[in-house]
């Protein structure tokens, strides 16, 4: 089955007359149960939730492996952090990679022993830090400079070196790109951003097909509280069935904006890996089936970037990425990547190409006559 169909109903078993196709959210802190915990599927609100199995069941379609909920994208990385690898581990992430989840593995678990080495994603460097390793943390393509990967091949150097593989799989969804397929032990996302797609709920999971891994990180959420919300886990299921139509438009958005931007002089360094001369290109090319929607792309100055934004109309000044919307960011006003002052992270939304290239043009237009 294609993973347009799969989209469409994965989690939802409608097998009877009169039932929905899809379930409404179950609001539940407390469930009747007698007797021991055990012999009622559902007893507390914390330990699990119908809304919860419907959407674990859907993403586990999707994955390939069983997959576990959190309350957000970080709540998912702290989970994976305290629980794959042993106190005292040592762990190789990306130096360029989502900042803050290598400022919480720098910062608090550092300081609680765990030894973090860092390498940039591009060309593989990680694999020269493996010795003695317990976990290797991918992500690719980075957010934000868009750096890729060979997953399968920093897979095969971790074995040789007994470590353990994360990916966190955010910017592409697993829709672009499958790390268990790939060999990875975790799939990892921030669902706030394509998973989702409507800029309207904070939601996070990890798959893993290793049944020991899953259980310590479903143990690790009971016991921590870093539960999500019924309605928005509600809602992320409801948004799964048009992720497909999301991502093919928005995608496609996404590379007709970088080509657009390539013919402008006063853009430089646009990169998105859809891009047939992208340096990333090759290697996404053999290991993703969507590009996503993030392009970057760097103004002269601070000052020319703040103006771009500005000017927009269509696009909006937001952070984050992966909505219906088409969103654009300074990024530099956030310290914690290493980008110059005037680049742009875009994120491609669903509206129609002509009206985003048009805004984009006036804005550039209007940010290099001030
Ligand atoms: N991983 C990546 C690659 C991200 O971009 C983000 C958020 O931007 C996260 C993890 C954290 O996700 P959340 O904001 O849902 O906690």
């Amino acid at each position: 089955m294609h993973a347009a169909t799969k989209v469409i109903s994965a989690g939802h078993a409608v097998t009877r007359d009169g039932e929905p196709f899809a379930a409404g959210p179950v609001f539940a802190s407390a469930f009747r149960s007698a007797g021991e915990p055990a012999a009622s599927p559902y007893v507390y609100g914390r330990y699990h939730s119908p809304t919860w199995s419907a959407w674990e069941a859907a993403l586990e379609v999707l994955e390939g492996g069983p997959a576990v909920a959190f309350s957000s994208g970080m709540a998912a990385v702290t989970a994976v952090l305290a629980t794959a690898v042993p106190p005292g581990a040592t762990i190789v992430m990306p130096s360029d990679g989502y900042y803050a989840a290598r400022r919480l593995a720098e910062g608090w678990f550092t300081e609680r022993g765990l030894r973090v080495r860092t390498a940039p994603t591009g060309g593989g460097a990680q694999a020269e830090h493996l010795e003695g390793a317990a976990l290797l943390w991918i992500e690719s393509p980075t957010n934000p400079g868009l750096e890729v990967c060979d997953i399968r091949a920093l897979v095969r150097e971790a074995r040789a070196h007994g470590a353990a593989v994360v990916v966190d799989n955010t910017t592409p969804t697993v829709l672009g790109q499958s790390p268990l397929a790939l060999g990875a032990d975790y799939s990892l996302a921030s669902d706030t951003k394509s998973l989702t797609g409507h800029s309207d709920v904070v939601l996070g999971h990890v798959a893993t097909r290793d049944a020991a891994r899953a259980e310590a990180l479903r143990t690790w959420r009971t016991t921590t509280g870093a539960i999500p919300g019924p309605m928005e886990v509600w809602l992320a299921h409801r948004s799964l069935a048009t992720l497909e139509l999301r991502l093919a438009r928005s995608c496609a958005n996404a590379l007709a904006i970088a080509r657009f931007l390539r013919t402008r002089s006063d853009v430089r360094g646009v990169r998105y890996p859809g891009l047939p001369d992208d340096p990333s290109h090759a290697i996404a090319a053999a290991q993703m089936h969507f590009f996503g929607p993030i392009v970057g792309f760097e103004l002269p100055d601070r000052e020319t970037a703040d103006r771009f934004i500005a000017a927009c109309t269509i696009v909006l000044p937001a952070t984050s990425f992966g909505g219906m919307h088409s969103t654009a960011e300074r990024r530099a006003r956030w310290a914690g990547d290493a980008i110059s002052e005037g680049f742009i992270r875009f994120s491609a939304g669903c509206e129609h190409e002509a009206d985003l290239i048009a805004d984009i043009a006036d804005a550039l237009d209007a940010a290099a006559a001030a």
